[in-house]
Formats: structure tokens, sequence, C-alpha cells
């Protein structure tokens, strides 16, 4: 019996795993992971594997990352944890202060709380919430068609990915989905933004926000789309006096080329913008949500009168997580490494390029870091991506595709060469799959 074998049999007799069909582990074996180094993960029988997605694209700069493991350790041994109701520390101010500098102007206000889900239900309840401060009820969210926010209900209320969703409509809050442009031309935008303004017209008063995720739906199968559409957004709700909430717990920090996807479109500021996932470089829960004086001042008021925002959560702006958020703020500061990416953006660009000629592949995609290759002619019951994750685990490399969508999403940390052998690896899957098919 090997020593993955023994983890396995004890991890499957107690562990209800996320997102995961558990009877799938039948036949597929679960990986129990000894330690982590750069964009490698390595198992109990020191087989190690390329990180190719960012353990669910929360990874920035490396597994075990030891200028982060530095600043944690100092910060474990000072205090670990605070409530945040009443008491303050450091680390959560100076991330506040950070956040706000690089972030769009008329953000000027943190919420913290502790992942990404949490952290939409916030904008949502804070949007609902100001305009009930001013005397309107408006229980109605805008949200983009394939859109994904997270799983918790009200987060998931605002999603559109019927895998998640479908099962639960009896008992989620009501919303209204709008067409996402349908690829990243520039032409693509404009009847979605026609829809949208019917809707305003009709229904504005009943709407407290249109939430998105800027320029990649990554959750939607890293759907791509063209950022002039946000701008139009913003036009739109400024006009009908709607909230922009922008969800970028996904595509901030590098992933999209510029440190926030926002910053693709035109001196943009959002009334919202939640912030998670690669904010603590991967190590730690943690979200925040960045809102506007404007929204803030609404809720400012004498305590008892309604208008107070009584939301928290046990661990919001844990020490240890605001401590490993400002390590991997540093990095970014102290590397350069937005310019840093740039050269790696482009090999992935070139090296994406290389799949268009297979038959068995739709079309291409890229916005910074985040690479997809869409696949054709399988049924759903094919599971066609399930055999690519098999097939690149046993070459060494970890990807998860999202039905028929391969997608490459590694730490910003990789080297040139990592990347052309993730993409070796990538691109023999498909093949793979090819002359399976064709044989
Ligand atoms: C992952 C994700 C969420 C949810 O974050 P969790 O930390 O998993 O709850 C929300 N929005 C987007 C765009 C995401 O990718």
């Amino acid at each position: 019996m090997g020593l993955n074998s023994d983890l396995i049999e004890r991890d499957l007799s107690v562990i209800w795993h996320p997102c995961t069909q558990m009877k799938d582990h039948e036949s597929l074996p679960l990986i129990p992971i000894k330690r982590g180094y750069g964009v490698y993960l390595e198992d109990f029988e020191g087989k190690k594997y390329l990180d190719a997605i960012s353990s669910w694209w929360v990874n920035l700069f490396g597994h075990s990352n030891p200028y982060i493991n530095q600043k944690l350790i100092e910060q474990v041994n000072n205090l670990e944890h605070v409530l945040l109701a009443g008491f303050s520390h450091e680390n959560a101010i100076r991330l506040a202060e950070r956040l706000i500098k690089i972030t769009p102007e008329k953000l000027t206000k943190v919420f913290f709380a502790d992942n990404g889900s949490s952290g939409i239900e916030v904008a949502l309840k804070m949007s609902f919430h100001y305009f009930k401060n001013r005397g309107e009820i408006r229980p109605l969210f805008i949200s983009l068609t394939n859109s994904y926010h997270g799983e918790t209900m009200g987060a998931l209320s605002v999603g559109d990915v019927s895998l998640y969703k479908e099962v639960y409509n009896e008992i989620i809050i009501k919303s209204i989905q709008v067409p996402v442009p349908k690829d990243q031309n520039l032409e693509s935008i404009h009847q979605p933004l026609n829809e949208l303004k019917n809707i305003l017209i009709n229904r504005k008063h009943e709407i407290s926000a249109i939430i998105l995720e800027p320029i990649v739906q990554c959750a939607g199968s890293m759907h791509m789309y063209h950022p002039e559409y946000i701008n139009g957004v913003r036009k739109l709700a400024d006009e009908f006096d709607i909230h922009l909430i922008l969800d970028e717990v996904a595509t901030g920090f590098g992933r999209t080329g510029k440190m926030f996807a926002v910053e693709h479109c035109d001196n943009l500021s959002p009334d919202f913008m939640i912030l998670s996932k690669g904010l603590t470089g991967g190590y730690l829960p943690l979200s925040v949500v960045l809102t506007t004086d404007k929204i803030y001042s609404e809720f400012y008021c004498d305590y008892g009168s309604g208008k107070s925002f009584l939301h928290s959560h046990s661990y919001t702006g844990n020490p240890l997580a605001c401590a490993v958020a400002n390590a991997s703020l540093d990095i970014f500061e102290n590397e350069n490494i937005i310019n840093a990416i740039q050269p790696k953006i482009k090999l992935m660009g070139e090296l994406l390029n290389k799949f268009i000629n297979l038959p068995n592949v739709a079309n291409v995609r890229q916005t910074g870091m985040i690479g997809a290759v869409e696949l054709k002619g399988y049924k759903r019951e094919e599971r066609i991506g399930l055999k690519v994750y098999k097939y690149a685990l046993e070459n060494s490399v970890i990807l998860r595709p999202l039905g028929n969508v391969i997608y490459f999403m590694p730490p910003l940390s990789i080297s040139e060469d990592e990347i052309k052998e993730m993409f070796r690896v990538g691109f023999e899957a498909v093949k793979n799959l090819n002359s399976v098919i064709t044989s």
C-alpha cells in the first residue's frame, strides 16, 4: 500500500468534498498533497504536479512562498485574531489604505468579510439597504447570463450557471439576467446594452444594482467580453440611478494583465467592488467589499435608526489573512509584477494559438494570464473535461476543465519554461482526445 492510498481511504471515509460527486472517487483517485513549492504540488509518494489552475485561481506567487511565509510567521507570533467590531489592528488598516489607493478613485471605504461569496452577500445587502435607507424598496438585482458569484444563497441567486443553481430555484431570491456580450468583439456589446436599457426603462424602481464579473466570467467557462460593455453599463447605471457592483473575486490581482480588470475600462469607478481569491496570494480566506463615500454616508447616523449595517462574520478581517494580503501586495510592488507578467502573457498567447488548427478545437481566447481552449464535437455525457483532467494528471499537470473548455490560469510567478511545459501537456491532452475519437 502506498502512502497516498492510506490517506485516500481515511479521507473518503470522513470527508465530503466540495463541488464533487463523491461517487466519482470510486474510479477517480483523490490526490493527497504533502507539500507545495513554486508552481508545484507534491503528493506523499513524491510525485509532483504543476498547478496550472492556481489551486482554484487563488495562488499568485507560488505555494509556500518564503516571503509570505515569513510575514505570516511574524504576524502569528504577535496576534492571531481579534474581533473587528470595536477593535482593530495594523494589518487591516494598512491593507484597507493600500487597496483604496490602487482601486478606482471613488472607492474609499473597505468592509471586510472572509470569502468571495460572503463579500457578494455584503455588497447585495448594502445596495438594497442603501435604497431602503432612502425610503425606496428595490428587491431586484440584475446580473449577466452565464455569470457566477459564489454558492451562498444570495450569491447563487445572482449567478446563472444552471449546474450550480437549478436545483435551488424554489428557494433563492429573484433576480433578472441580461445577456452577456457573446464574445470579445466590440460589436457584440450593443445588443446586450440595449436589452439592459429596456429592462431599466420598465423596472428601474424595483432594481438596486447590476452585478457583473468584469471582462472574464471565469466559472462561466472563461467566457470573455469587451471592456467597453462595462463602460456602457456604468452610463446606464448612472442614468437610471442603480448601483454597479463589480465582482473582481477571480479577475483581481493581475489575472487579466492589469492589477484589476476594471482598469481595462476608461477611468471607471463602480459603486461596489469585491475582492477575494488572489487577495491573500492564495494563503487564507479573506474578502473585502470596497464602496464609496456616498453609500457609506447613507448608513452613518444614530444607532437604532434601522440604518446601520449590522452584518458580520466571526473571522472578519483576520490578522493572519490581512498580513499575508499585505505581503502579497509587497511582492506586487517590490517586483513590479504587472510588468513582469507581460512577456508571460505574450508567450501564453503564442502557445494558445497552436491549438486553433486542431480539428476538435472550436476557438481559443485569452485575457492576460487566463487562456482558454474551447473544444467542439463532444456531448456532455462524454465528460470530455474529465478525460483531459486525467490525461494531464498522468503527465504531472493539474488542469480542471469547465465542461468543454480547457483553461490555463497559473500562478503569476510561473516561469516561461513552466508555461511551455503546461501548454505542452495541455496540447497533447487535446490532441490525444482527437486521435481516440478518429481511430
Ligand atoms: C470564486 C468566486 C466567487 C466566490 O468566492 P468563494 O470564496 O469561493 O466563496 C465569487 N465570484 C467569482 C467571480 C468567483 O470566481
